[in-house]
């Protein structure tokens, strides 16, 4: 069967790919909504995220508009030793933003009575040619099409391919981010308009500065965000999940939940394992936050009308600096592909499986560069 007359997604999970899934499709002529489990904003959650080409190229085609300049550029990347020497140096520009400008902006574009906070998807089921997605609440939502975009330990997946879960690489990110004045000289004049590593023995650190809280890119209200990638044994990480109040974390740790134990750990380790310059990062970072690193990645996108995208499709490790280019990527060319299918009165599941097919090489492509890269500079054999 061709188009319908009004064709309309459902989305589950409002953050980043299920926010640039919405502004694509609608661009596309798609009636949509998002469902996100979380009753807030979820503006706190981000740290910084490196402005690939794709989420530009999304957003052009969504017309979403971002602040002006979009991010903080960046000329050199340095490696530092342990001693703060620079050991190599090439001058690679880009831009640096926020998870919190790319979000917001996204969040302004979209009408308000299209996002739906406070609904956990639980399960769906196909009639025909839609898709009936329940809810925890009881709420029940027909549509053409149903869109994972629930993140790592995504719903949809688990109800489509529960054998597919994301296994633990051996290591965590700690994160963090420091206000532009609040870092001492010495170091800010190291890092400042660069891309800073430092690689040690297993470990490896990182830092760049992304716009401020509001936005901002002006000089003093912007902000240092580093990642230190450390190996933890899964005993190690089970016992870092449990946060200052007792409870098990099942995934990761937000800003301000990690014990102030292993806060006083990290700045501890920082000062015996860095040099100066990410010892002070760490050391001025009020509340460090972790990710464990995972890898996954599902054999298939599209159950006939349900498909999975972004993170819950699949999940290149940072190394890559590319999962949110990917999520604008999964995003976009859907639109596309449905768009073109719709102009040539073709069918939307042949649109969905020529989609698939592009999308799941680009997966695996990304996944593995994450992994070879990710275990080449932690030292993991494998
Ligand atoms: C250390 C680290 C550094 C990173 N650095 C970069 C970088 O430099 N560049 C980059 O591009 N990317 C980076 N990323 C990755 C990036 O943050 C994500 O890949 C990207 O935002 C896409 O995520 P997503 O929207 O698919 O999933 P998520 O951001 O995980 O969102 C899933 C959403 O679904 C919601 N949800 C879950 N279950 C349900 C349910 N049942 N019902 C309703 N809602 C639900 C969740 O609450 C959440 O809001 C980094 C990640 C890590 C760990």
């Amino acid at each position: 069967m061709s188009f319908p007359a009004n064709h309309r997604a459902i989305i589950v999970g409002g953050s980043l790919g299920g926010l640039l899934a919405a502004v694509t499709l609608r661009a596309a002529g798609w009636d949509v909504d998002v469902f996100e489990t979380s009753h807030n904003q979820l503006e706190s959650r981000g740290g910084g995220v490196v402005l690939q080409p794709d989420v530009l190229d999304a957003l052009h085609f969504a017309g979403v508009r971002l602040p002006d300049p979009p991010g903080v550029p960046s000329g050199e990347r340095i490696y530092l030793d342990r001693d703060d020497n620079r050991i190599e140096e090439l001058y690679m520009p880009q831009m640096q933003t926020s998870w919190t400008l790319l979000y917001r902006a996204m969040k302004n574009a979209l009408p308000t009575q299209v996002l739906h906070g406070g609904e956990t998807f639980a399960n769906f089921r196909q009639e025909g040619e839609r898709v009936i997605a329940q809810f925890e609440s009881g709420r029940a939502e027909q549509a053409d099409l149903l869109i994972g975009a629930d993140g790592i330990r995504s719903t949809l997946r688990s109800r489509l391919l529960p054998e597919v879960v994301p296994a633990y690489a051996g290591y965590v990110a700690w994160r963090g981010l420091v206000e532009e004045p609040d870092l001492p000289l010495l170091a800010a004049n190291i890092l400042r308009d660069r891309f800073v590593f430092q690689h040690s023995d297993g470990h490896l650190a990182l830092s760049y500065l992304i716009p401020g809280e509001d936005d901002s890119t002006q000089i003093g209200r912007r902000r240092w965000n580093w990642v230190w990638y450390r190996k933890y044994t899964r005993e190690q990480l089970n016992q870092l999940l449990i946060d200052r109040h007792g409870t098990a974390r099942p995934f990761s740790l937000p800003p301000g939940t990690a014990k102030s134990t292993d806060t006083a750990q990290l700045k501890e380790d920082a000062k015996a394992m860095m040099g100066r310059t990410f010892h002070a990062l760490v050391d001025s970072t009020d509340d460090p936050f972790m990710q464990p690193i995972v890898d996954l990645r599902t054999p298939k996108m599209v159950f006939c009308r349900a498909l999975l995208l972004g993170d819950a499709a699949s999940v290149p490790r940072p190394h890559t600096a590319g999962s949110t280019a990917k999520a604008a990527s999964n995003a976009h060319t859907l639109a596309l592909a449905l768009q073109s299918a719709e102009r040539n009165g073709e069918t939307i599941d042949s649109a969905l499986k020529q989609w698939e097919s592009q999308q799941l090489e680009r997966s695996k492509l990304m996944t593995s560069l994450g992994i070879s890269l990710g275990n080449r500079v932690m030292n993991i054999a494998r």
